[in-house]
């Protein structure tokens, strides 16, 4: 049963019914009866129901971090910065940005085929969306997908995690309360049967979770030859390069790997350092981590909380076990409070490269840093993983930092900094290879809310149309200086065709 439990305590503070088949069926089909008229609403209402939900949420801003640290574990702080602060910058900017978005365009075709049309490029909405999300960003991470959604005229059925269910419940009534209809946004609670049974009924899925259910999600998808969008998980190297500010290097690894109790998609998960300061970057890393204090999220000085579930823990402690039985060193572990959710942040060193933590994703505390010769074997090591989420470069230099990322096969690369490349709403976020389908954030994000559709008019009726029926042995002629007129490299070619193409152009016969 979805439950808000506090991972600190192993407290279950609220539950929640799941729904079944039917229940989702149902709750798709209200958003399916209602979702017309939200579409032919003006978008600029639409965006202002948006706007009102910003302040919604601003207002209960503290009620949010709080429920999200505990059912999540972060830090509360974390919670109101990261959570709450990005789902505000994401809202405010899709509702600026949809309504431009959205408008008609006229298209200038260059096709010689449509050269007596006017083409128009209208965008609508694929009808309901479902959008199942899991429960380390829990309100972000739907959010990312539903609000565009829904200002493109979607209607959209949420199934969030069923380890995160409060935090839904809160985003459904900051919705409602700034207009958006009951069942325009609906929540579905449940695990992954409802998960499943969405996939069922919806016109489109935005799945954001791990590689093995967004498979079985593409494969639901693909039964019913709907469309997805995939973001999954990812194994991301930071590459330290000898040049690197090392302390700047240590502190944004130490943020990106072990903030959210390392359960982050974007986190660094593999470290590669040049040779020649291996040992001073390890030095510096080592003092960033061992300030760092564990405990409850609802602890004010806390800086790394307890991870979400004993099963996490539990997959994170035989990853880390792996890498020991094949002769990893443990550089450093933290103490932390008796718990089963809290695993010690650990720094691993000689990890090899066949081991757990190097070939599968960690999401949890553990950072392995390995030393490379040079900037080449980093990129190798890098790029040596079937996911390719996202990735750091840390340098002095930009513009060596900038060709390393392009030789990087990842979705995104940050220059000296850390995991942000997936809260800068108006930028695309969505990996290569396995790491998912598709796109979030920016225009490609709101592209993927809508189907294009081409509107073609013809302008000149009392003109034949050259390729109609009217064939035979004039046609032909005609036919072929009209694809000399259009596509000879000889210029007195082109002119000598013209004669043909206006016959076939204004001859008024047509056989049928
Ligand atoms: P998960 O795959 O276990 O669950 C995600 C969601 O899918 C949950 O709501 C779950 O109930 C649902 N689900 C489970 N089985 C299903 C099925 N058969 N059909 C439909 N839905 C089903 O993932 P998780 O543990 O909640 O999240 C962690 C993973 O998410 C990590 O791999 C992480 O890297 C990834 N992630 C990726 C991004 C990104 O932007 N690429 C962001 C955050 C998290």
């Amino acid at each position: 049963m979805p439950e808000s439990r506090d991972p600190a305590t192993g407290d279950v503070w609220k539950r929640y019914p799941v729904a079944d088949a039917e229940a989702v069926a149902a709750a798709v089909a209200r958003a399916r009866a209602a979702q017309p008229a939200w579409a032919a609403l003006p978008v600029h209402v639409r965006a202002d129901a948006i706007h009102v939900f910003t302040q919604k949420l601003l207002a209960r801003r503290q009620e949010a971090a709080l429920i999200v640290a505990r059912e999540n574990g972060k830090p509360v702080g974390e919670a109101l910065g990261v959570d709450v602060g990005v789902t505000l910058a994401l809202a405010e900017h899709f509702a600026k940005a949809a309504p431009r978005f959205l408008r008609a365009r006229w298209h200038r075709s260059t096709m010689l085929i449509a050269w007596r049309k006017r083409v128009t490029l209208v965008k609508e909405p694929h009808g309901v969306v479902g959008v199942i999300s899991p429960w380390n960003y829990p309100m972000f991470l739907p959010l990312s997908s539903a609000i565009p959604a829904l200002l493109c005229g979607n209607a959209v059925v949420n199934k969030p995690s069923e380890w995160t269910p409060s935090i839904a419940e809160l985003v459904k009534e900051c919705l409602h309360d700034a207009g958006v209809p009951a069942d325009i946004f609906q929540v579905v609670h449940g695990a992954g049967a409802a998960g499943a049974a969405l996939c069922d009924a919806v016109d489109k899925v935005f799945f954001t979770g791990s590689e093995a259910t967004g498979r079985k999600v593409a494969q639901a998808c693909a039964r019913r030859l709907i469309p997805c969008a995939l973001e999954l998980g990812g194994s991301d190297p930071a590459i330290v390069l000898a040049d690197a500010d090392l302390q700047q290097a240590a502190s944004g690894i130490a943020w990106g790997r072990f903030s959210n109790a390392g359960q982050t998609c974007v986190a660094a998960k593999r470290v590669f350092v040049e040779a020649g300061v291996y040992d001073a970057f390890l030095a510096a890393l080592t003092a960033a981590v061992r300030q760092l204090t564990v405990g409850p999220g609802t602890a004010d000085d806390t800086d790394v909380g307890p991870m979400i579930r004993p099963e996490q823990r539990a997959t994170i402690a035989a990853q880390h076990a792996d890498a020991m039985t094949r002769g990893a060193r443990e550089l450093l572990r933290l103490e932390v409070p008796p718990g089963d959710c809290y695993f010690p942040p650990t720094i691993l060193v000689d990890v090899p490269a066949d081991s757990r933590p190097m070939t599968e994703e960690t999401f949890g505390p553990l950072l392995p840093v390995t030393k490379v010769r040079d900037v080449d074997e980093a990129i190798a090591r890098a790029n040596d993983t079937t996911q390719g989420l996202s990735a750091s470069v840390w340098t002095a230099d930009v513009t060596r930092g900038i060709a390393v990322a392009q030789r990087l096969h990842t979705g995104s690369v940050l220059i000296n900094d850390a995991c942000t490349s997936a809260g800068i709403c108006d930028v695309p976020h969505g990996g290569f290879k396995a790491s998912g389908l598709g796109k979030v954030h920016g225009e490609l994000g709101l592209q993927e809310c809508v189907r294009t559709k081409a509107i073609a008019v013809d302008w000149f009726q009392a003109w034949r149309q050259p390729w109609w029926f009217g064939y035979g042995a004039q046609h032909r002629t005609d036919i072929d200086a009209f694809l000399r007129a259009a596509h000879s490299a000889s210029l007195m070619d082109r002119v000598r065709a013209l004669p043909n193409v206006l016959r076939l152009v204004f001859s008024p016969s047509r056989k049928v």
